[in-house]
């Protein structure tokens, strides 16, 4: 696979599909489900067990520093005097205390914040890493001290299923299932159409070419009704419940916003990983530039980050690539002759006094991405690698105008 990634220059390859073994493929298939009541209950209490033990890991590991390994000797220890944890898939409650590890890990090596106790509504999933942990029979989806849960067979499911992690999204319930695709030819680079992407607010998308895709800014359309459901929420006694009852509301009002930032972040990713073989974005940071708070709302209902980690599977699997580039100058560059042009936030045309182009501001920096980008691509050709991104304080930060 011809990717092209190097720490140094920071062009990372960004994909949320896991290569193994070269040719074969982990796709993930997301699935609802429909419990019965006892079902419910039963899901709703694996849950809890599996927070109290990653609560319990959590404060062991701080207290006495313990790690994997002894931790998963805890646990045998642990199930012998708990009818709650036995009455839990032992696949899943191995899942917890590997996913605690991986909390660390992910700590250690500078890519998250320290490890926090969960509170019951930020715990929301569980896994089965095995097949036998749970199977997939017809139109339902067994699972190991559920039972037979129904399930909405959307798509057939291609290949061997690996893993099953069940999702708890509010009042519904998911079942995202990963297979592993035989190993099939390796996929072929195709080369064909290259563009240059610039993510910005006013427009969610400009490429190179003078394309644009709108944004259709989801949030704007429902913050009277979030606000409003937000308020009602504050006026209600805690723990009543009243309070549950409005907490609910939020969260479904929110929910639906999500899923409209998802659906428009899938559209346009299909409409550039199908219309080009190389897509090239700015690589950049945003966690830092949510911090800037005037801007916090816009960016995360472009939902940027989404947009180029489904637009790079999407690429993937038809053998494109997607290439990120170092954002610094791209808007102030000419992209006719490389003269600096400075402009403010507010000027929308690109015009260079020393070649005379004359464009669109998001186009000129779209085309400088997209040379930056081939540059990039000729310079190195080093194997696949998924690089996630370091906390930095000093992460370049995109100039965005918003009113
Ligand atoms: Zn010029």
């Amino acid at each position: 696979m011809n990717e092209f990634v190097s720490p140094r220059t920071r062009v990372a390859l960004l994909s949320c599909r896991n290569v193994c073994g070269g040719t074969e493929v982990l796709t993930t298939y997301r699935l609802r489900l429909y419990p019965t009541r006892t079902q419910e209950r039963l899901l709703n209490e694996t849950l809890e067990t599996c927070r109290l033990l990653y609560n319990r890991m959590l404060a062991d590991r701080r207290e006495n520093h313990t790690g994997f390994y002894e931790q998963k000797r805890v646990l045998v220890g642990l199930k012998k005097n708990s009818k709650h944890l036995r009455a839990v898939n032992s696949q899943v409650l191995q899942d917890v205390v590997l996913r605690l590890d991986k909390t660390y890990q992910a700590f250690f090596a500078g890519l998250a914040k320290r490890p926090r106790f969960k509170r019951k509504a930020r715990y929301n999933s569980f896994r089965y890493a095995q097949l036998g942990g749970f199977r997939v029979i017809g139109k339902a989806l067994r699972l190991s001290k559920i039972g037979s849960v129904k399930m909405k067979l959307h798509r057939p499911i291609d290949g061997t299923p690996k893993t099953c992690t069940v999702i708890r999204d509010i009042d519904q319930w998911y079942a995202c299932i990963s297979a592993k695709i035989g190993s099939s030819e390796p996929i072929e680079p195709q080369e064909g159409k290259a563009v240059g992407v610039d993510l910005g607010v006013v427009n969610l998308a400009t490429l190179s070419n003078g394309r644009t895709f709108g944004n259709p800014r989801h949030l704007d359309r429902s913050i009277i009704r979030l606000k409003t459901l937000q308020r009602r929420l504050s006026r209600k006694k805690k723990g009543s419940n009243n309070g549950e009852k409005a907490k609910v509301m939020l969260a479904k009002a929110w929910r639906r916003v999500r899923r409209q930032r998802d659906d428009t972040a899938h559209k346009v990713s299909a409409d550039l990983a199908s219309g080009y073989s190389t897509i090239v974005f700015e690589d950049l940071h945003i966690p830092n530039m949510v911090k800037n708070h005037n801007l916090a709302s816009a960016i995360t209902d472009a939902s940027w980050g989404q947009l180029r980690r489904l637009t790079a599977y999407k690429a993937e699997r038809r053998g494109g690539r997607v290439i990120l580039v170092e954002p610094r100058g791209t808007s102030q560059k000419c992209s006719g002759c490389g003269e600096v042009v400075p402009k403010g936030l507010e000027e929308r045309t690109h015009s260079c006094p020393n070649c005379s182009l004359v464009l669109d501001r998001d186009v000129n920096a779209a085309r400088n991405i997209l040379k930056l980008g081939l540059e990039r691509a000729r310079m190195e050709e080093q194997p696949l690698l998924v690089q996630r991104r370091r906390i930095s304080k000093f992460a370049p930060v995109k100039q965005e105008a918003y009113g």
